[in-house]
């Protein structure tokens, strides 16, 4: 079923999100105040509109609140960005997600009914650190302030060996929680006996302090 979103501010993560979104064949509102950026949308999104969102009475003529997801990528005007959150949760909308400029934006967000909010800045940081720091990291996504998650390049050393041969639990504190052998297998939750493959990417869980100590040892 086709889900209808509305993406506000059409910056360089907004028009991402807003072209991602399209091409998954997805109904989207584009919203920004420069006339500029939404003119680069009127012939990819299902509407482009030119509206200063902080704007009560616009909003509510727009229809925002008929929409099942908003998307609030206002970056550098965080007095903007509350402001719409504000007005859009008054509107009823759902599902709310707002892109954070810092960790204060984030908690008065939260504190106003934003449903998800997003640092795509910082987490795409971590991922980047995470994959300098060993090329065997392929991808790391935050679960928590304490505990994240990774995707790992199985080294040539590990191929052959079973899970209760490495020990990873016991050695370093993370358990491996899948094992993508190729597209078409993946062994979820594997078990001890399970073997390690050339080519295997795994994929673990565990405290971040824990995974470094892994990500180290795999340099
Ligand atoms: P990015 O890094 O994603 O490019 P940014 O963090 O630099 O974004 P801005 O460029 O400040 O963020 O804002 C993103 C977009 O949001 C801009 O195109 C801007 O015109 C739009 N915008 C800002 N405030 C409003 C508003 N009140 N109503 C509608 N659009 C807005």
């Amino acid at each position: 079923m086709k889900k209808e979103f509305t993406v506000i501010g059409l910056g360089r993560f907004g028009g991402s999100v807003c072209r991602e979104l399209i091409d998954a064949g997805m109904d989207v509102l584009a919203i920004d105040r420069d006339e500029d950026r939404v003119n680069e949308f009127a012939q990819i999104a299902t509407q482009a509109v030119i509206a200063d969102t902080t704007d009560e009475t616009v909003m509510r003529k727009l229809g925002v609140r008929n929409f099942e997801h908003v998307i609030v990528a206002i970056g550098e005007d965080i007095q903007g960005s509350i402001l719409t959150t504000i007005i859009l949760k008054e509107l009823g909308v759902k599902t709310i997600t707002v892109k954070a400029q810092n960790d204060l934006h984030e908690k008065v967000l939260l504190k106003i009914g934003a449903t998800h909010v997003v640092h795509p800045e910082r987490d795409m940081a971590k991922r980047i650190a995470h994959h300098m720091i060993s090329n065997n990291i392929l991808d790391y996504l935050e679960l928590s302030e304490e505990f994240s998650i990774a995707e790992v390049a199985s080294t040539t050393e590990m191929a052959g060996n079973s899970l209760l041969d490495l020990n990873v639990r016991a050695k370093y504190g993370v358990t491996i929680v899948a094992i993508k052998r190729n597209k078409e297998n993946i062994i979820i939750s594997p078990s001890a006996q399970d073997v390690i493959q050339a080519g295997d990417t795994l994929i673990i869980i565990g405290a971040d302090e824990a995974i470094n100590r892994f990500e180290q040892d795999l340099q």
